[in-house]
């Protein structure tokens, strides 16, 4: 049965790049009803760090990528890897390369010089190490094939084929004894069962030196899809060196719900006829690897956000209260009472058709809580200071003589003050909601005058009379 895994480098957090490949491995896995495996490449001791590790994990989870088994740490396995070098050592199919760094700069000087491409010549390749220094330093390298070609079937990008001579020798083992990357991914891929590689298309080069190894290896080789990376929009590669693009920004800068970034990464790259909004059922029934695109696809944050403001529209509004109310709080600079967390919840459903993000949503709620008298937009203050004094008056006296404060009573006592005033209904309502919310845009005035009650809402009005 299928099993792919998902294996980032701790030097970085979860890019959103990362998250799309994860994803991919992910679905395809569910989809085949296999294995998805977090393996955590952690070989770089030096750029590998423990606050990327975890921000990788909680990133996973957070998107709902959820790993079968235990994470495998790729470091710890450094002993199998030395053990697997060791075997290709005795099989004939490595070598001990005991060229120093000066004698190996000395042959790319050449290189360069005459115009070759910089790659090990194989000097040590058929000599015998007893002509090597006793005690020298040396590195394990691998015996590639010279002759012929190696032609991957990869599932994404079709056939592609490379020569073997254009690959040299490289180093399995450094001459310290550690493993390089190409064996430690050959290997524990082997070893994990994983038989479909899924990652980005800037590995698709390693994969010919990993087949080297899988070969002398005499192991069967898992399949490959390699996808496209994603662009930014203005076509330019998007990095991980983009830091902002971590997951966790999406998230914590963005306001973005999970199940809307997963949407959007999945509809990168992949494509069900026009679906623009696929759930996770759908996306797990229909996920393969014949409908990813060859050509890289741009970041496209108007989408992105036009999905998200799908889900938020679809999200549980408890849900939804417990994620903005840290918003709002940071923004009022103090915590929400019980009745007021309360009253956002009650808001909700009025909120959530407008916000595209979790911080507008946060935004829109301000009115609720803000203190009297109001700090108001500017553009709700010009809407005021265009307003009569009398047509404020008649909306206070109205509402404040209503016995009944429901939507019914709220809307025919407006119709009243337009009747007497003249005015179209809207002439009368968006004065109201500037009185009353200080903004121009806000949940209909009905709402916004039932959430606020009829005590504050007169004082609102009030504030504004004086
Ligand atoms: N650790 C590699 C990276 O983060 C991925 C290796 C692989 O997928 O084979 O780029």
């Amino acid at each position: 049965s299928v099993v792919t895994r998902f294996a980032p480098s701790p030097t970085g957090f979860l890019h959103i790049g990362g998250a799309r490949t994860a994803l991919f491995n992910w679905l395809f896995a569910r989809h085949n009803g296999g294995q998805f495996q977090l393996r955590i490449e952690d070989t770089d001791r030096v750029r590998s760090t423990k606050e990327a590790i975890d921000a990788i994990i909680d990133g996973m989870r957070w998107l709902g990528l959820d790993w079968d088994g235990d994470i495998t740490y790729q470091f710890e396995r450094a002993p199998r890897h030395a053990e697997v070098a060791e075997e290709l050592l005795k099989a004939g199919k490595a070598y001990k390369c005991f060229a120093t760094a000066e004698e190996l700069e000395s042959m790319r000087a050449e290189q360069r010089v005459k115009k070759q491409p910089q790659r090990y010549d194989g000097r040590w390749r058929d000599r015998d190490p007893s002509e090597a220094p006793a005690g020298a330093p040396y590195v394990v390298r691998l015996k590639a094939e010279q002759e012929g070609e190696t032609t991957l079937h990869d599932l994404v990008q079709g056939d592609v084929t490379v020569k073997n001579a254009e690959l040299d020798d490289m180093i399995l083992l450094r001459s310290d004894g550690t493993p390089t990357y190409m064996l430690a991914v050959v290997v524990d891929d082997h070893d994990m069962g994983v038989n479909h590689v899924i990652r980005g298309d800037d590995h698709l080069n390693n994969t010919f030196r990993q087949l080297g190894i899988i070969r002398a290896m005499n192991w069967d080789a898992p399949q490959y899809a390699h996808i496209p990376l994603i662009h930014g929009a203005d076509g330019a590669k998007l990095s991980k060196r983009h830091g902002a693009l971590g997951v966790e920004a999406y998230r914590d800068d963005f306001g973005y719900l999970p199940e809307a970034i997963c949407n959007y990464l999945l509809r990168l790259g992949w494509g069900h006829g026009d679906d623009e909004i696929i759930t996770r059922e759908q996306a797990i029934e229909w996920f393969d690897l014949t409908s990813v695109g060859r050509s890289p696809s741009r970041f496209d944050f108007k989408k992105l956000e036009n999905i998200n403001g799908h889900y938020i529209r679809e999200a549980d509004d408890q849900r939804l209260t417990d994620l903005v109310k840290p918003r709002v709080e940071k923004t009022l600079e103090q915590g929400l009472s019980s009745t007021e967390q309360a009253l956002l919840l009650q808001a909700m459903p009025f909120l959530k058709p407008r916000a595209k993000n979790l911080n507008e949503l946060a935004e829109n709620s301000l009115f609720l809580f803000e203190k009297r008298p109001l700090k108001l937009e500017e553009k709700a203050a010009k809407q005021l200071e265009n307003t009569s004094g009398s047509l404020l008056a008649i909306l206070r006296k109205t509402l404040g003589d209503l016995l009944a404060w429901d939507s019914e009573s709220l809307e025919k006592a407006l119709h009243d003050v337009a009747e007497q005033a003249d005015l179209k209904m809207g002439k009368v309502a968006q004065p109201l909601r500037a009185a009353l919310t200080g903004r121009t845009v806000s949940p209909g005035i009905f709402d916004v005058m039932i959430l606020l009650g009829q005590d504050e809402s007169l004082a609102r009005l009030d504030d504004q009379l004086s």
